[in-house]
């Protein structure tokens, strides 16, 4: 018999049939290293006891408590160890795992099954879990309290030049990228004059040159997926951007925004020269912005800064920090240490617009504010959704890539996925269940579940002995979620005491969850103790830490897990001087004392680095107002935006494909202990400079030390920055350099925050702050919604609620056609019952008013809308979330959050 047919039958698994034989097919081809015993076949005769095997992942088929034949100490497979003392959680029998992988593949013919240790079978040069990957490392659990285990690594090269003998013969012909983006986008890119005159083709090549492409491997910066994509490069253009098969983590998916960084790339409205302003007009505030060099604007700057910081002191200088810096590893740290080294405090970032409550209940009840719990998908049976989209968002403090089809993989493997939000979301059509809660009821939803959860193990001494044996205050926080009766929670939440009953009896099968919150539970006025509550009920189940519940990633490049921590007592230090009642957390005063603090001459001198605060900040007129009230409004950006029309200062700074980067910053979002670098794809254009050549050129002039030692603004390279970061991280420089399509370490890891980072390894479950904002919330206090019926919703005022874009992300990309030619314009959105009621139609022009203001936009009916409430997304110009809004009142004492969601508004449709 030839040696490939007992090879194949060697690695048969399969019951009966003319497939039996199916894993086998690629064992010889390919290249496909030769294996003589594969471990996990077993002969027709052994199938009967293999079925009593409860494999630790779904693609486990060895005994349980025995070690394979070959004597490795690991399930070739899974890596699990069979042992009789660590005992699989998943129940997955032979014949449901044959059925589950038989749908994978018809569904995703290309996925990997191939085992560790070996090359993938079916596609070795794109495969789904990198490209040419191999389980190589395996760490020991006991020793290195690590459990898995596999380092994909594909070494390779970031950019691939490809020759094309394209003799450009006509200013027409050909394929035109620029067109997937629309007309009115290739219109207006530069070079449009000239390819319309004939002088250049549709990519702006010569007319008669031969054309070099390259294809560089990079990932994407626009939100925290962070998905692998190559963009293809035509003599200095980007032409197209398309997902990076080969990446490890993303595999193939990007989703509009992540197509559209080539557009935004050649953006007509890129910044391109640094830009000072004239003298403000003294009624609109408005100054002219003309042209000027570097030395020019970075001396004047510099000028200013040492003369406020010598007559206000160095809280005179200021800094707003947004999402367009937060990919920007080198350009953040050196403008956070620019602001540091002048000595001010002054610092705000958009963590505070839209997510404080996460790091304040990290820091509450574990001890440190970075603490970022992780959706264990490997292994948990029961995903719930609070007020979280991540088809539309991938993930708020979770990095989702490619969500449809992995939470579709995880529904396959037997998981459970619920939806609480009040909106019947994308993710909510994909969900086992949607429940469709009243606006901001989270926290009523919650505290029902661990209070009858408490209840049940209070009447077993030794269940609730466990609770006591890693959190402490359960006494308090049973008293505090007493209030929560099914009957408490029906009336405040809108939902059936059977939909109740029924997510209690899923949680309670499930053993451990994973449950995540988003926007939509984050921005409310009960957003802390719905957090709070969120992190009790992981607490009460034993899903912290653990297999099958949520996991903190230590991170690839931070290796968190190797520090020494001093657990935080949580106490707030006082806000800035206008505003001493706001709470200063995370090294960071609240947004919503930015405005107080220049309006009373504190801050003199605002740096905003990759932010728009005339959309993003309540308040927009004040805003304004303060804005062109500031000696200088340095505005380090892209794009021409609605903050540098109030610029004293424009810096065009390098975009996402200009720069290197790493994955650092969100390093510990990631569903894998992963990381990435990725070189610039183009040099930067016209008269572009990083982030932290800019602060590092300031600093110079100002004697401070912004990059670290031994750099200046003239030796040092994006690369060369990394070399510190990098000299922290897991392994060396040279295999995160040299890894184009990312790095990974290894799956979920386990039991590092317990024994490193909690305080005595003791969960804090009952902080007294949120202790005293619960009982506002079942007392009828400022948190407290009041239960309404939903003919008062409908007639009387609506709930605000936000919105997440698939082709925008808050404001940016907001005028880059997507492909198509589409582009996604904000909308209020309402449902059919609530746009009837006020005799608004689809299109419709309509006002929202608010306490605080008014602002006007399209209306959108949508039909998956919940009556009495509208979304509306956030960022935008018209409609503008931000003129409803107020910055003195509604502000939460705990982290200083603007209320921006879950306001009373009224609609009315304008005259046509
Ligand atoms: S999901 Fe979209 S925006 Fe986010 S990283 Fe991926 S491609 Fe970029």
């Amino acid at each position: 018999m030839a040696v490939a047919t007992v090879r194949r039958r060697l690695r048969c698994n399969r019951v009966g049939g003319a497939r039996r034989h199916r894993f086998g097919t690629g064992a010889g081809q390919f290249g496909v290293p030769a294996v003589s015993v594969v471990p996990g076949h077993r002969p027709r005769a052994a199938r009967v006891a293999r079925r009593d095997h409860q494999p630790r992942s779904a693609h486990c088929r060895s005994p349980r408590g025995r070690f394979p034949s070959d004597g490795a100490r690991r399930c070739r497979r899974c890596a699990c160890r069979r042992r009789a003392d660590i005992r699989c959680s998943v129940d997955v029998r032979p014949s449901d795992e044959f059925a589950r992988r038989a749908v994978q593949r018809r569904r995703y013919p290309g996925t990997c099954r191939s085992d560790p240790g070996e090359l993938c079978r079916v596609a070795p040069a794109s495969c789904c879990r990198g490209a040419g990957h191999r389980r190589v490392a395996q760490r020991d659990l006991d020793s290195g309290g690590h459990r898995l285990v596999r380092q994909r690594r594909t070494p390779g090269v970031h950019r691939i030049h490809r020759i094309r003998r394209r003799t450009v013969v006509s200013g027409r012909s050909g394929r035109d990228p620029e067109c997937l983006r629309g007309r009115r986008g290739r219109d207006h890119l530069p070079g449009a004059e000239d390819r319309r005159s004939g002088q250049h083709d549709d990519r702006g090549a010569h007319l008669g040159s031969t054309v070099t492409e390259s294809d560089v491997v990079s990932f994407c910066r626009i939100c925290n997926a962070m998905c692998g994509i190559v963009a293809t490069v035509d003599d200095g253009r980007v032409i197209r951007i398309r997902g990076d098969e080969s990446h490890a983590l993303s595999r193939g998916y990007t989703c509009p925004k992540g197509r559209a960084l080539g557009v935004m790339h050649h953006h007509p409205l890129r910044l391109d020269h640094p830009q000072a302003a004239s003298p403000a007009d003294p009624e609109t505030g408005l100054r002219s912005l003309l042209a000027t060099s570097w030395d020019e604007s970075l001396d004047d700057i510099a000028e200013i800064v040492r003369s406020v910081i010598g007559e206000s002191g160095p809280d005179g200088i200021g800094m707003y920090l947004a999402s367009g810096s937060a990919f920007d590893t080198n350009g953040r740290r050196a403008a956070e240490r620019f602001l540091s080294k002048t000595g001010s405090l002054q610092k705000y970032t958009a963590t505070t617009i839209d997510t404080p409550c996460k790091p304040l209940v990290a820091e509450l009840v574990g001890g440190w504010s970075g603490l970022t719990p992780v959706w264990d998908h490997e292994h948990s049976k029961l995903l719930i959704l609070f007020g979280s989209n991540p088809v539309v968002s991938h993930g708020h403090s979770n990095a989702i890539p490619d969500p449809v089809r992995r939470l579709r993989d995880f529904q396959d493997a037997g998981g459970r996925i619920v939806v609480v939000d009040p909106r019947r979301t994308e993710t909510a059509a994909l969900a086992d269940v949607h429940l469709d809660v009243r606006p901001g009821s989270d926290a009523m939803v919650l505290g029902f579940l661990v209070r009858a959860l408490l209840d049940e193990a209070r009447i077993d001494k030794a269940r609730i002995d466990e609770v006591r044996d890693r959190a402490v205050g359960v006494d308090e926080l049973v008293a505090a979620v007493a209030p929560f009766t099914l009957a408490f929670a029906v009336e405040h939440t809108g939902l059936s005491e059977t939909q109740l009953r029924e997510l209690l009896d899923d949680v309670r099968s499930a053993g451990r969850i994973s449950a995540l919150s988003g926007t939509g539970s984050s921005m409310n006025a009960t957003a802390n103790v719905a957090e709070w509550l969120l992190w009790a009920l992981h607490i009460v189940t034993d899903s912290y830490d653990k297999p099958g519940g949520m996991w903190f990633n230590p991170g690839y490049l931070m290796q968190l897990d190797s520090r020494d921590w001093q657990p935080s007592d949580g106490r707030a230090e006082p806000g800035p001087a206008s505003r001493p009642e706001l709470p200063r957390r995370f090294g960071e005063y609240p947004c919503s004392g930015l405005v107080s603090e220049i309006e009373s001459g504190n801050i003199r001198v605002l740096f905003v680095v990759g932010g728009n605060p005339v959309t993003a900040l309540p308040d927009r007129k004040r805003t304004e107002a303060a804005l062109a009230s500031l000696d200088a409004l340095i505005v380090l950006d892209v794009v021409e935006t609605e903050t540098t029309r109030f610029a004293t200062h424009v810096i065009p700074v390098a975009g996402q494909l200009e720069r290197g980067d790493l994955t650092w910053l969100l390093d510990s979002y990631q569903l894998s202990v992963a990381a990435q670098y990725t070189p610039a794809v183009v040099a930067p254009g016209a008269d572009r400079r990083p982030v932290w050549k800019v602060f590092a050129e300031l600093g110079e002039r100002l004697d401070l030390d912004v990059l670290p030692r031994g750099f200046t603004s003239d030796n040092a390279t994006d690369e060369s920055l990394f070399g510190p970061i990098l000299a922290r991280s897991r392994t060396d420089v040279d295999t995160v350099l040299s890894s184009p399509h990312g790095v990974v370490e290894s799956g979920a890891v386990f039991g590092w925050v317990t024994e490193r980072v909690l305080p005595d390894g003791k969960w804090r479950i009952a902080p007294f702050e949120l202790i005293a904002q619960c009982d506002e919330l079942t007392g009828g206090g400022p948190y407290s919604p009041a239960p309404e019926s939903s003919a008062e919703f409908v007639f009387d005022r609506l709930l605000l609620l936000p919105q997440r874009r698939m082709r925008t992300m808050n404001s940016q990309l907001r005028d880059v056609a997507a492909p198509g030619g589409r582009t996604e314009m904000p909308t209020i959105v309402m449902s059919p019952a609530d746009a009837h009621a006020r005799g608004i139609a689809d299109g419709d022009q309509a006002k929202v008013e608010s306490d605080f203001g008014i602002t006007f936009g399209e209306v959108a009916v949508d039909e998956k809308m919940q009556s009495g409430s509208i979304g509306m997304p956030h960022g935008w110009s018209a409609p503008d979330v931000g003129r409803l809004t107020s910055a003195d009142t509604g502000i939460d004492p705990l982290t200083g959050m603007v209320l921006q969601s879950g306001l009373r508004v009224s609609v009315e449709k304008l005259p046509n």
